[in-house]
């Protein structure tokens, strides 16, 4: 049997971890894996996480299996929390094993759907997107998106792509936040996708991971809500990992919005069979410890505001690195790096000056260039800014 199989690839960025690890000099830099971290290089258990797991601890009185698509006031907290005061009506939803897990479910949804359908994602992306797309026998293609030349998005070649999809596929768009380039669509731009999308027919994917690191907890949805508001079918692939600090609980949500209430029950038992299919129920703990911080008030504005000095700790690495490249390289080139949002940018590196900043700077960047803002402290600004300006041409 075990003969028959093929060694998998490496992760690149799980690979890069361990060579991190090994590497004993002291002024090292992990730019690496997409965590946040504190200005003392931790990644804390938010406040309002650990006020919330004690009540928990305190006043759960079983363990017993929830529903096969989970708690639904977890669900029903999500909701609310990404879609605002909307009509919930046409919206189903399934807790999942992270948002991950929401992707996955997304995608064999739309598998059971349209065995037949293609995924449009952008171009880059996360990964794990064509991954999994694949993993589950759907057609992986891509659209334009990242300008590389400013930094920014590559709003004209993207809405050429999307205007050429098909009635009856699929387009995965990052919400906010956009893994691994940092360039969102701006307002004007947003406006212009969602009337593409409109014209098409094509049901939509959302990828909400960094809900709450780019411009605030409303500002970040606002593209999400539009889209419910004009599109007839968006799909949300939701993680707690980032904004609420759970990344090995495991939470998150997949929500989808349908054409009508009939549809939405239809779409609900289908996500609740996928649970079933997958792991029948998904993890509590996680779920459980959001929705109470969702729906307790003093929790909730505490975890906001969390969350909003953690937003405001990137924002301002990321003004400190592009002055501090202007100071050294005496142009605007890495202007970029203050405007865009979320966690990560792409620092536009060869593969080669990438090895370099390893290797003799012991400065660790994902291969294609992936930057995470997050992992970074004040201190670390001077001397990341002069190796970059030392090694990339
Ligand atoms: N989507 C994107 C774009 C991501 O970057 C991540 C996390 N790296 C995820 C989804 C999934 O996050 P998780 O499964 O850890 O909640």
């Amino acid at each position: 049997m075990f003969d028959r199989l093929k060694s998998q690839p490496e992760d690149p960025i799980l690979a890069m971890m361990e060579a991190f690890r090994a590497d004993p000099r002291t002024d090292k830099i992990d730019l690496g894996i997409g965590i946040y971290r504190d200005a003392a290089g931790t990644t804390p258990v938010m406040h309002a996480v650990k006020t919330a797991e004690r009540q928990l601890v305190e006043s759960q009185t079983t363990k017993s299996y929830t529903a096969l698509s989970g708690d639904p006031a977890f669900i029903k907290a999500m909701a609310g929390l990404v879609l605002g005061d909307r009509d919930m009506s046409r919206i189903a939803g399934a807790a999942t094993v992270g948002g991950t897990g929401a992707i996955r479910q997304g995608l064999d949804l739309v598998r059971l759907a349209r065995p037949d359908a293609r995924v449009h994602i952008p171009d880059p992306s996360w990964p794990n997107h064509r991954a999994i797309i694949q993993a589950v026998g759907l057609t992986c293609v891509t659209y334009r998106y990242f300008d590389a030349e400013t930094g920014g998005v590559d709003i004209d070649g993207m809405i050429a792509d999307l205007s050429a999809v098909r009635s009856g596929d699929v387009v995965l768009l990052h919400g906010c936040c956009h893994n691994p380039t940092g360039a969102d669509p701006n307002a004007a731009d947003w406006h212009r996708i969602i009337a593409t999308l409109a014209e098409t027919g094509a049901t939509v994917l959302v990828d909400l991971a960094y809900l709450g690191f780019g411009d605030g907890l409303d500002a970040d949805a606002e593209a999400t809500r539009q889209m419910i508001d004009t599109l007839p079918e968006v799909i949300i692939g939701v993680s707690c990992s980032k904004n609420f600090g759970l990344y090995r609980d495991r939470a998150g949500v997949v929500l989808v919005s349908a054409a009508d209430a009939d549809q939405a029950r239809v779409v609900q038992g289908n996500l609740t069979t996928l649970n079933r299919l997958a792991y029948s129920f998904p993890a509590d703990h996680g779920a459980r410890t959001v929705e109470m911080i969702l729906n307790d008030s003093a929790l909730r504005a505490d975890w906001s505001q969390q969350l909003s000095e953690m937003r405001g700790r990137i924002n301002a690495l990321r003004q400190a690195l592009a002055t501090a490249l202007r100071d050294r390289t005496g142009s605007d080139r890495y202007a970029f790096l203050g405007s865009q949002k979320g966690m990560f940018s792409r620092l536009p590196a060869s593969p080669d000056e990438i090895r370099i900043l390893r290797e003799e700077h012991g400065i660790y960047l994902i291969g294609d260039g992936r930057m995470n803002i997050a992992g970074l402290s004040q201190e670390d600004i001077p001397r990341l800014a002069q190796a970059i300006a030392t090694v990339c041409a």
